[in-house]
């Protein structure tokens, strides 16, 4: 480790010491080291296709089955991941009461694998692992959705109210989650450290919430292994891997 790398993370681990309330925030970058590929980084299998818009998906059957068909190759991909460094001193965070929440892009439910309870997991964009009732809010599991698809060719409705289902994620065009968002707020403005990590910070209105937490007085740490627009603001950059940063810092991270 470099001799700048080594003095980051003693004042990370002082940083951590010392607050009170500590904000998780991730994004993809948190779950490469447990194989799912983030988005934006060169040969993203994320980016290979047009993303279907939330209109698109009520509107056409055709793209229904085009976003289950997506789905169930990139699901068969990243099937076997597990929780990395990065989640699991994140859980250990959590369980030590220090950070409240951890505020996340992810959808792949990484965290709440680790260990953190589900209520402690802020989902701004959804959840990948498992699929919902536009209309009444029914909840499916993917297999469930999966057999009927594979069965009949046809995008399965919901059993209750026949409405359509949908993987439970935030798609482009589709609102926000009203009570994840009020949750993050809270936490932003409740914290004085705020910790972003994996994320590339270009995603809105997720990407506001480290510049809010900072102008109400908490010190902001960004660990990315790329700059981000909001490195100016920070009082700690650390651009390094996420896992051999957070399993040294934080203790129960290994
Ligand atoms: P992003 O891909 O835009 O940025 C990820 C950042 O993490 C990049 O800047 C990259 O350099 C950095 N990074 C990757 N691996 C790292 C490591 N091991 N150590 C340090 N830095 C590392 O991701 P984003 O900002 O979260 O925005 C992408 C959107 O795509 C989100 O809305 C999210 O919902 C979605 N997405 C989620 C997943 C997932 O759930 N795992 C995967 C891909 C995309």
């Amino acid at each position: 480790m470099t001799d700048p790398l080594v003095k980051s993370m003693a004042l990370l681990r002082e940083l951590i010491d010392e607050a009170a309330v500590v904000a998780g925030f991730t994004g993809a970058g948190i779950s490469t080291e447990s194989g799912v590929p983030d988005f934006r980084s060169p040969d993203s299998p994320w980016m290979k296709n047009k993303p279907i818009p939330f209109d698109l998906y009520l509107k056409s059957e055709e793209a229904r089955k085009e976003a289950w068909r997506r789905k169930f190759i990139m699901d068969d991909l990243y099937r076997g991941a597990r929780p990395s460094r990065g989640h699991k001193a994140f859980a250990s965070l959590v369980e030590s009461g220090r950070m409240p929440g951890i505020i996340t892009q992810n959808i792949d439910g990484l965290h709440q694998a680790s260990g953190v309870p589900e209520t402690q997991v802020i989902e701004l964009h959804g959840n990948g692992t498992y699929a919902t009732c536009l209309s009444c809010g029914r909840r499916y599991d993917l297999g469930w959705v999966r057999s009927r698809f594979e069965a009949s060719g046809e995008a399965p409705v919901c059993e209750t109210c026949g409405g359509i289902v949908k993987s439970a994620t935030v798609s482009f065009g589709q609102a926000m989650p009203e009570s994840a968002m009020r949750k993050a707020l809270k936490l932003t403005l409740a914290c004085d450290l705020f910790l972003t990590v994996g994320s590339s910070l270009v995603v809105h209105p997720a990407a506001s919430l480290p510049a809010m937490a900072k102008e109400n007085g908490a010190k902001l740490v960004i660990l990315n292994r790329e700059p981000t627009p909001l490195d100016p603001i920070a009082d700690l950059v650390i651009h390094g891997e996420i896992g051999p940063v957070l399993s040294e810092c934080i203790p129960g991270g290994r």
